[in-house]
């Protein structure tokens, strides 16, 4: 059988490998998770400087990816983390239900999928959940913050990764792994050091989001909300809720929050644009300005626009979020997912960050990090990871939502008719295949 980057193609390996992961958000864990339990060691090295990763507060909705990985990986015994909805839901300016589909989610939190995946990897003890006993058939974890990767070289053997901390900056330190999994988001510097000329483009739009206890929330709003995924469009908007877990993961009603994603046009160069990603100290953001940093008046012209444009339940939600945050909309699909003949493999936003839309990021996070672990596995070859993984990333990055919200310089338009007769996203699972 053929081995080239120390990976026995086809058929499992017996040795035992190292793997250093650059970024530690849910990709990162997730890959880590996935190898340590093959019996693999893992190396995560984190930028943030802090050893927690600090959560932004919103919503993820998990899909079938993500709810698949939990059930092979998460070992804790709590394993409800998704505040269920059954429908989805569409509303006119006025606030009244226009169409109404049966549907089924699961929509959780980034935070509480955080910690679990934690616990899950490195043993990390948080109010979210419980910590899995050891299994001595897994391989060690190390999970090592302020660790900000530069580079990678091919040694003979694997590879070499060169990071830094902020602790000196010009000092740097080396590591030595037999493959890098590159996942670090959709700004990836190590995507960047082979494919220098591949950039994030900005699509058009924001994303302005947050969160609202949904004890602050009136009770008529909160009844239309709960249990429902809802949606609004207009010219130039689509705002959508959803109900997530609640402060340290928890889904005991009254205690949740509703989670509001409202997309909108800000035209690149824009004045718009710049004010809103110019934070409360006057510092300018290319593309995420966090929760806390919104300025006051850009944040008013904002609340202003909601109450005049959005159905009254929607503007309420909007207008009642006092951590908002706001993430520009961008495009990026790597044209690989490996480097260096397999020794370099980029997982999750690093492959393919793509314009934001139901079960996209956190699936394909979860769905790459699985595929890899088969293909480490030696479950299926070489070829079939790859066409999976591209295939996956192509297949999200074309799908109908992401289309719909791409008609943006001249107006992100997508009608309620088109939502509502829109297919769901089919569920994906391991055993479906793409045309690479
Ligand atoms: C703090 C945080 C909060 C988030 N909150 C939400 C949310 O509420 N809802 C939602 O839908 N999505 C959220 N996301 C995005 C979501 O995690 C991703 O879209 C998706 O899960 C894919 O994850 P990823 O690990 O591939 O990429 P990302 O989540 O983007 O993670 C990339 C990681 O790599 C690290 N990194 C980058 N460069 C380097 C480097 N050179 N060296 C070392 N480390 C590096 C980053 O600090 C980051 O932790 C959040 C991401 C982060 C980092």
């Amino acid at each position: 059988m053929a081995e080239t980057n120390g990976i026995s193609h086809g058929e499992r390996t017996t040795k035992k490998m190292h793997f250093v992961i650059v970024g530690g958000s849910l990709g990162g864990l997730a890959t880590g998770i996935a190898l340590k339990t093959l019996g693999h060691n893992t190396t995560i090295l984190e930028r943030n400087p802090t050893p927690l990763l600090h959560d932004q507060g919103a919503g993820i909705v998990a899909g079938g990816p993500a709810l698949e990985f939990l059930r092979r990986y998460n070992r804790c015994k709590r394993q409800d983390i998704a505040v269920p909805s059954d429908r989805r839901q569409y509303l006119n300016k006025n606030g009244d239900i226009i169409h109404s589909v049966d549907a089924s989610h699961n929509m959780s939190s980034w935070d509480l999928t955080y910690h679990l995946m934690r616990a899950n990897y490195d043993g990390l003890t948080s109010p979210y959940c419980d910590v899995p006993p050891d299994d001595p058939t897994h391989g060690t974890t190390t999970h090592q913050h302020n660790s900000t990767v530069t580079s990678v070289a091919q040694t003979p053997s694997g590879v070499q990764v060169t990071y830094y901390t902020t602790t000196d900056p010009n000092l740097t330190f080396t590591i030595n792994a037999d493959v890098l999994i590159a996942a670090d988001g959709p700004s990836s510097a190590i995507r960047s050091l082979f494919l220098p000329s591949l950039k994030r483009t900005y699509t058009g739009y924001c994303a302005l989001r947050g969160t609202v206890p949904e004890s602050n929330i009136s009770s008529s709003t909160l009844s239309l909300l709960t249990n429902r995924f809802t949606f609004f469009h207009a010219p130039g908007i689509q705002i959508l809720t959803y109900l997530i877990p609640g402060p340290h993961g928890t889904l005991t009603p009254g205690e949740r929050l509703v989670n509001f994603v409202y997309y909108t046009n800000f035209p690149a160069d824009s004045p718009e644009f710049r004010e809103i990603m110019t934070d409360k100290d006057g510092k300018h953001h290319r593309l995420t300005l966090p929760p806390g940093m919104v300025s006051p008046s850009a944040w008013e012209k904002q609340k202003q626009i909601a109450k005049e444009k959005l159905p009254p339940q929607f503007a309420e939600v909007v207008c009642a979020a006092t951590r908002p945050f706001v993430q520009a909309v961008t495009d990026v699909i790597s044209p690989t997912n490996e480097f260096l003949d397999g020794k370099v493999v980029l997982i999750g936003d690093a492959l393919a960050g793509f314009r934001p839309h139901t079960v996209a990021s956190t699936s394909q996070a979860a769905y790459d990090a699985m595929v890899y672990a088969d293909y480490v596995a030696g479950e299926i070859t070489r070829e079939e990871w790859k066409v999976k993984t591209m295939g996956y990333a192509r297949y999200l990055k074309t799908s109908p939502v992401s289309v719909l919200c791409g008609f943006t310089q001249e107006g992100l338009y997508v009608t309620n008719e088109v939502m509502a007769n829109m297919a769901e996203l089919p569920e994906v699972g391991q055993s479906d295949t793409f045309v690479d």
